[in-house]
């Protein structure tokens, strides 16, 4: 096997056709065998219908089913899993990230680069709260982190062997895949594009998902938000060392008796709320932590359809 294509798929119904045949078409170009991997992440409607009926009618489509909804960034993981390709692609389903773009992909593998990802240039289509948020997020990330995150890029992507057998090794549970491919190394190069719109259909990542995904990115890859809560303490405990030398001499060298309610209950509102921000973002380590303990499986397969390893239910 040459390449693999792998597609997370949640509910998409209204695209998954027309997703097979772009790829098709822009596989078919290409030197060498291939195959469509689809990875149906516990999709309520009749995707996975459309997924069985495209692997009868072509043997190049494969696909797992997963019990039920694991998200994305595990659905990319289990895609790896199985792939068995010399270089692996990971794409949308809803045709947002262009498949012609895989050509010019395969160019630069080609010309000996191990990681090729597609860096959005512009986002049409899209709410601009979503676009904001997004550019926000990869600021504050590649901010807080060591490791050299590529701004503006998704998992469009493709990898190399070399590469993908690397993330099979990483069983975390809070999954970053893209943040994990920069962490990796390996010669890495960017091609551009502007991202189209979503061809039919909603997003499938509503601000809970966001919100979980952005907290693993931060979480996965930066002690930050931990250092800023002792950075904090300090400087609160400094503002308040001082506050208590000026309040006991107030108490002992001058007549002014505080009033003083409202400033009292004041500070101690703020820094009360302070404090449970704080014990908030050690909470959400300390959560991951719990989750990397128990160990328990990334995904569950129920059913999968692979000519290469049939009835295979890798499940880590
Ligand atoms: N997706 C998935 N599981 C989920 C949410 C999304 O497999 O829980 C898939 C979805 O089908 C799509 C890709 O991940 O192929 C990206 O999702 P979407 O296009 O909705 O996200 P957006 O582009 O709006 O950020
Ligand atoms: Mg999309």
């Amino acid at each position: 096997m040459k390449y693999s294509i792998i597609i997370p798929v949640y509910n998409e119904e209204l695209v998954v056709r027309e997703t097979y045949s772009r790829l098709k078409t822009v596989m078919e170009q290409v030197d060498g065998p291939y195959e469509l991997l689809f990875v149906n992440d516990g999709s309520r409607d009749a995707t996975i219908e459309i997924l069985k009926e495209l692997a009868l009618s072509d043997r190049h489509v494969k696909y797992l089913d997963f019990s039920r909804n694991f998200g994305h960034q595990i659905a990319i993981t289990a895609g790896m899993d199985h792939a068995a390709g010399a270089a692996i692609v990971i794409i949308d389903a809803d045709l947002q990230d262009p498949p012609e773009l895989i050509l010019d992909m395969i160019e630069k593998w080609k010309e000996g680069y191990e990681v090729v990802y597609a860096k959005r240039t512009k986002r049409n289509g899209e709410s601009f709260f979503k676009k904001q948020t997004a550019k926000a997020f990869y600021r504050i990330l590649r901010a807080s982190t060591d490791i050299d995150i590529p701004l503006d890029t998704g998992d469009f992507r493709l990898i190399d062997r070399k590469v993908c057998d690397q993330l099979k090794g990483m069983k975390e549970q809070s999954r970053f895949v893209r943040g994990l491919v920069s962490w990796v190394g390996f010669k890495q190069t960017a091609i551009e594009y502007e991202r189209d719109e979503r061809m039919a259909g909603e997003t499938k990542y509503p601000l809970k998902k966001m919100l979980k995904f952005s907290m693993d990115g931060m979480t996965s890859f930066s002690y930050k938000p931990l250092k800023l809560a002792s950075l904090l303490g300090m400087m609160l405990s400094a503002a308040s060392a001082l506050a208590i030398l000026i309040v006991l001499y107030q108490r002992f060298f001058t007549e002014t008796t505080i009033p003083g309610w409202s400033s009292l209950l004041l500070t101690m509102l703020f820094f009360n709320g302070v404090m449970l921000i704080m014990l908030g973002v050690i909470g959400e380590y300390i959560g991951r932590i719990y989750d990397e303990a128990k160990d328990r499986p990334l995904y569950i397969v129920r059913d999968s359809h692979q000519s290469e390893h049939e009835n295979e239910f890798v499940t880590r």
